[in-house]
């Protein structure tokens, strides 16, 4: 039997680059959906498996198609799937999770011991057509853009950190304004924080932040935060801090500028090993919570802060073919991008 072929950006060995390939189209086993897929976004994991640091060669296994953040419509479904029907919109969540163990049953799903990540531990989305579950299909509302859909996996991580905490009349801080700091802001301003500042580096991506609605965007290599803290009249300190950075100076910096009970969710993993400010941790009874995998029950609230008004657009600032695939990845590893959407429905102009 002759097998239909696709086009898919491929991790073609253990180095460095993606290629595009043409690979066999998956046949969807008992209990799976095809999907074809419409629209992916890149990811920080993405670069990483691009630049193939430690945590990619511990977990792709090349030849294999990547990518996890996508939308598209239902093309097959395996044998026995119920509940769903060809041509319906969909995503995926990206993590499936055995069901057996101790955190599945009890509905911590987002931290199996045994999960396997979509594109990153068998074939992705970054192709013409990916195969997952039927668990983990998602359905997607069909009034909603679909180039925001595209990224709602980086958009679960954001809203998993930033509604860890009560937000109503709160002042934030969140330091990191990579794509998912900058979905934060987004999300901590419609979730009703009072202010929301950011810091970073990267005045490109301070930019964007402030378009999401930052009440300020510091870049403490120019900036003084105290200072910035004065003109936002925030005398004792910030509420609630959402570290995305994995810098031990921004959460040093973090700690020393929240208020006595403060509350910090840490998404950013940078080194594993860093110097606290305990002083501080203890003197002012601040609580640091560890934000692990990504809640997969929160697709709806991602839809309906949408849907009430949470502008995400000003977040993707590339498009591209995806035979153009390179360009976005080059956007990515330059620091100078939002979230980048690739398009795998139209034909290349
Ligand atoms: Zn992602
Ligand atoms: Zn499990």
């Amino acid at each position: 039997m002759e097998h239909k072929m696709m086009d898919a950006i491929v991790k073609p060995i253990a180095g460095e680059g993606l290629e595009l390939r043409r690979v066999p189209v998956p046949t969807p086993g008992p209990g799976e959906v095809l999907i074809k897929v419409h629209k992916t976004a890149i990811c920080g994991s993405d670069v990483h498996i691009y630049k193939w640091n430690e945590w990619a060669a511990a977990h792709v296994k090349p030849p294999q198609v990547i990518g996890h953040e996508y939308v598209g419509e239902v093309a097959e479904l395996g044998a026995g799937v119920t509940g769903l029907t060809i041509g319906q919109r969909v995503s995926g969540e990206g993590h499936i999770t055995c069901g057996r163990c101790r955190n599945c049953h009890s509905g911590n799903i987002q931290w199996c011991n045994d999960h396997m990540g979509v594109g990153v531990d068998r074939n992705g989305a970054f192709a013409e057509y990916v195969c997952i579950p039927a668990r983990n299909v998602i359905i997607i509302d069909e009034n909603l853009d679909e180039e925001v859909v595209s990224f709602f996996d980086a958009y679960g991580n954001a809203t998993h950190t930033a509604l860890n905490y009560p937000l109503v009349g709160e002042d934030v801080l969140i330091t990191g304004a990579g794509p998912i700091g900058i979905i934060a802001v987004g999300i901590c301003k419609f979730a009703g924080a009072r202010r929301v500042v950011i810091t970073d580096m990267n005045e490109y991506r301070l930019d964007l932040a402030r378009k999401m609605g930052a009440d300020a965007a510091v870049n403490v290599m120019k900036e003084d935060l105290p200072s910035v803290m004065k003109s936002q009249k925030l005398s004792e300190g910030f509420d609630v801090g959402l570290e995305m950075s994995g810098s031990a100076a921004a959460l040093n910096q973090m700690i020393g500028a929240m208020r006595f009970g403060g509350k910090i969710a840490l998404l950013g993993l940078g080194a594993s090993k860093m110097e606290l400010d305990i002083k501080n941790i203890i003197s002012k009874g601040l609580t640091l919570q560890g934000i692990s995998g990504r809640k997969m029950d929160n697709w709806h609230q991602m839809s309906y802060m949408v849907q009430g008004g949470l502008d995400l657009t000003p977040v993707i600032t590339h498009r591209y073919h995806y035979t153009d695939f390179q360009k976005g990845f080059d956007a990515m590893l330059s620091g100078n991008s939002g979230k980048v959407v690739l398009d795998w429905t139209s034909k290349k102009e």
